[in-house]
């Protein structure tokens, strides 16, 4: 039995994959909760050949599901044909990426001028991000805002971004410059900008905060920060990573009326459902201005933005496009949304989110005793803390798989109290 064919097959146990994962990866994300060989649609299977409902995508990345036909015949003919040129070249794919991009990043589409800078991953969006923002008023714009609780990756520079405590404080000293507000409170975004507000390069924001339980910003909020950036010259920067590219029923979060209002932002970070489960980010400059703040040498990629993970996040788009995925987020979203907060179980305090991008808040600190009872039982969560549970699963999922979690969850909010 070759190597390869080991990964592939079950011959080996959970355990006996536990054993050898320990022995060979670094130990950053505790021991894997199960060792998965293979999916279909919105189904994962492990090494023992126990099936999973995967209602958490790759948090948040295999929007068209597991082993899609038109994603994996897009990757395969791509790699058959010119798989990696690096960017002294380009390729038909990725021009034409970049194009579709443009489409949709703003409602209505982008302005003239915008520009896009492809990655291999959010944290590279955010990092090209940030470095726009040093170009963005050069010296005299020492300051960067972002906001409590934010999550925008873990390279220096988005680490610099990123709130929590305990991703940042063993690495100080970070990039500088980065203050973060209270979230959604307008008084201190105004306070901030009031004093020194000619020294701000940007303002980073993510429309739905992900990593920090799904809390939208409060309606209004983005609008008052576009006008507010605008009157001071700063950037608005939003960190789309993980509510973009549909998720939650909009090809990005900002675009829905209660929390965008009609915002065009300066610069949008894209990554995680980009290209479907290929590894794909992009940060995108909206306008003449931010999209030419890097000018020729001062950024760069080998990867970023190849043939193939082109072609994987080309044939997502068309997918979310063909099968009208985007209204399926919206109508599976409001059902699996209504139907937990209508359970009326005590342990659920309500549901967040929009579409599919949903945190079920828990009246206890029980949610990492959720998930692991759901996955006993064959559904793949997420607990966000102790008190909310993630769900952020395949735009395909079904009407009667979504059905089938609501029917079982009363029961796996039992066993995780008892
Ligand atoms: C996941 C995430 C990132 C980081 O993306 P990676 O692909 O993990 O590097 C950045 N910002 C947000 C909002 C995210 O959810």
């Amino acid at each position: 039995m070759s190597d390869l064919t080991t990964t592939t097959a079950g011959e080996l146990s959970q355990a006996d994959w536990q054993a050898r994962y320990a022995g060979a990866l670094m130990n950053t994300f505790g021991p894997p909760q199960r060792i998965l060989v293979r999916g279909e649609g919105a189904y994962v299977w492990d090494a023992e050949g126990t099936r999973y409902l995967d209602l958490l995508a790759g948090i948040a990345v295999n929007s068209l599901g597991h082993a899609h036909p038109t994603l994996t015949g897009a990757i395969s003919a791509q790699l058959g044909t010119l798989g990696h040129i690096s960017n002294f070249f380009a390729s038909p794919t990725q021009i034409t990426l970049a194009e579709r991009v443009l489409d949709i990043v703003v409602d209505g589409g982008a302005p003239e001028g915008s520009r896009v800078f492809f990655t291999n991953s959010g944290t590279e969006a955010m990092e090209a991000a940030f470095k726009l923002a040093r170009r963005h008023g050069g010296p005299e714009r020492d300051r960067i805002l972002a906001l409590e609780g934010a999550f925008h990756g873990r390279s220096m520079g988005a680490l610099a971004l990123t709130h929590k405590a305990t991703y940042r404080e063993p690495f100080e000293p970070l990039p500088g410059g980065v203050e973060h507000l209270p979230f959604g409170d307008l008084r201190a975004l105004e306070a901030a900008f009031a004093d020194g507000g000619e020294r701000v390069a940007a303002l980073v924001l993510e429309p739905i905060q992900g990593e920090a339980g799904v809390r939208a910003l409060p309606p209004g909020y983005l609008a008052a920060a576009r006008e507010i950036t605008s009157a001071h010259g700063a950037l608005l920067v939003l960190d789309e990573v993980q509510s973009g590219m549909g998720r939650t029923g909009k090809w990005m979060a900002h675009h829905h009326d209660h929390i965008g209002g009609g915002v065009v932002p300066d610069v949008v970070a894209l990554a995680k459902g980009l290209g479907g489960g290929f590894p794909i980010g992009a940060v995108v400059g909206i306008g003449e201005h931010a999209a030419t703040l890097l000018s020729p040498g001062q950024h760069g990629t080998t990867f970023g933005g190849n043939p193939v993970a082109s072609a994987a996040a080309l044939a997502t788009i068309h997918v979310i496009e063909r099968d009208e995925l985007l209204a399926a987020v919206t109508r599976t979203g409001a059902f699996l949304r209504e139907k937990i907060a209508g359970l009326g179980h005590e342990l659920v305090a309500g549901t967040r989110g929009e579409g599919l991008l949903i945190a079920i808040a828990l009246t206890a600190p029980v949610a990492p005793a959720v998930a692991r009872a759901a996955l006993a039982h064959g559904y793949i969560v997420n607990a966000l803390g102790p008190d909310a549970i993630r769900l952020a699963p395949p735009f395909v999922l079904t009407r009667a798989q979504a059905a089938q979690f609501v029917a079982d969850l009363p029961a796996l909010l039992d066993e995780a109290s008892a």
